[in-house]
């Protein structure tokens, strides 16, 4: 598959060029961001911010390759959009997995081709769908006799994949209760798919954000299975199986993604033994380790009184709940700050930790970051930072009490001396002048 047509300003330059700035490359490491967050700050930085190096999304993309080499990513927009994200997966070659209009229109004005796109929201719009129609986005997905109706009259040309409801309770996130037919419901839901006239090339699935189990997505390909045997039998045999996302943003002891790839190959090959496409939705898997978060101590409260397991200090800092910390209502997020190490804070750094608790700068008493953790004691003006918060943070974040998102800074651009803005704007002139 081609990559999409490269906008000519000199950002895309830097993102086309041969020796390109977005491979993976030993400036990708935490220390290269560390000193690009301690560069900003000795440059006068106030306000939060975030450094971004999409080439760590194209590192985890180079280990899904490795590991599960069968299975396409279609990277879920919803869970980070950033542009320069979007623009190196798509220059990467893979697909996305969109939810609205708004994500849908992104990457067509990106250059993004309409097949690279499976519109893969369950409950859609009809606006939405006639504006997936216009643009010939091939692939949607249903769990219910109204949403198929829909497909037929609004997306008639497009094929569609059931999403079956699948165990998702070892997850952080669940879908379940939302998304996803019954299994008892699929044959049902399949004669009336041809009734219809509606393609249903195969199933998707999602086994829940933050999934902690492997088993999760064997039993869930199992599922997949019968809803391909019900279909063959019905004489409309299937050849697309979308195992969605749920994949970790980051390995940890507790759970890899290799130790997901190998069973759920071993199921897929189980299952499946030939002619059938492969497809996810991840999402947390490719966004979360782009960004890091840089947060100003804005100001401080000891608690003298506080015993001691309980924290002793009250650090604000300038971005919280409202902001990209939502992470920690939505996404149920244990962020975690690390002092950046400021010259000034060197001797902080060496004299014991305390515990505190870390605060957004909101007038909200819900606004809070941590609970509780053991920092340096940190005078106003220092700085913590946030490793691995690319995945549902500024997506879904607001600018509450007149405070806006955190701006970001990108790793390669930085390294390179050159602004590197979004490249969406002339990408937009292409596709009008493409298409007028
Ligand atoms: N696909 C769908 C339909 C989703 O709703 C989501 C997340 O909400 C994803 C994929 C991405 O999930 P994850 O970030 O866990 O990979």
């Amino acid at each position: 598959r081609a990559p999409p047509p490269l906008p000519s300003s000199a950002s895309a330059a830097l993102l086309s060029s041969s020796s390109s700035p977005l491979l993976p490359t030993e400036a990708s490491s935490r220390a290269a961001i560390v000193d690009a967050m301690l560069s900003q700050v000795a440059q006068g930085a106030e306000d939060a911010f975030y450094i971004v190096d999409v080439g760590a999304a194209l590192d985890r993309l180079a280990l899904w390759r490795r590991l599960l080499p069968e299975v396409e990513p279609f990277y879920a927009v919803k869970c980070c959009p950033d542009p320069m994200l979007l623009y190196a997966l798509a220059r990467a070659g893979i697909g996305f997995d969109c939810a609205s209009m708004g994500e849908m229109r992104q990457l067509l004005e990106m250059g993004v081709p309409a097949e690279r796109i499976l519109y893969a929201n369950p409950c859609k719009q009809a606006s939405h769908l006639r504006f997936a129609a216009r643009h010939g986005v091939g692939l949607s997905v249903f769990d219910s006799s109204a949403e198929l109706h829909k497909h037929a009259a609004l997306l008639p040309h497009a094929d569609a994949l059931l999403r079956i409801a699948v165990d998702d309770s070892s997850a952080a996130c669940v879908m379940s209760c939302k998304y996803g037919a019954p299994l008892a419901d699929a044959r049902a839901l399949l004669l009336e798919a041809q009734r219809l006239g509606v393609r249903v090339r195969g199933v998707s699935f999602h086994v829940g954000s933050g999934c902690t189990s492997p088993l999760a997505f064997v039993d869930a390909v199992a599922r997949a299975a019968d809803v391909f045997s019900a279909a063959r039998s019905l004489g409309a045999p299937m050849d697309l199986l979308d195992v969605g996302g749920g994949f970790p943003g980051v390995d940890t002891p507790a759970l890899s993604f290799a130790a997901i790839a190998a069973p759920l190959r071993r199921a897929l090959h189980a299952h499946f033994p030939s002619g059938v496409r492969f497809l996810a939705e991840p999402g947390r898997f490719l966004a979360a380790s782009t960004h890091t978060l840089a947060v100003n101590v804005i100001g401080r409260k000891p608690l003298p009184a506080a015993p001691p397991s309980a924290p002793s200090e009250m650090y604000f800092v300038n971005d919280g709940i409202y902001g990209s910390f939502n992470c920690v209502l939505y996404d149920h997020a244990h962020p975690s700050p690390r002092p950046l190490p400021t010259p000034s804070l060197a001797d902080a750094l060496a004299a014991p930790h305390t515990l505190a608790s870390v605060w957004g700068p909101t007038c909200d008493g819900l606004d809070c970051v941590v609970q509780s953790t053991s920092l340096p004691r940190l005078p106003v003006g220092s700085w913590l930072y946030f490793e691995d918060m690319g995945a549902y943070t500024v997506a879904a974040g607001s600018s509450f009490n007149g405070m806006p998102p955190p701006s970001k800074l990108y790793l390669h651009a930085l390294r390179h001396a050159a602004p590197l803005d979004p490249p969406r704007r002339e990408a937009h002139a292409a596709l009008q002048a493409a298409t007028a």
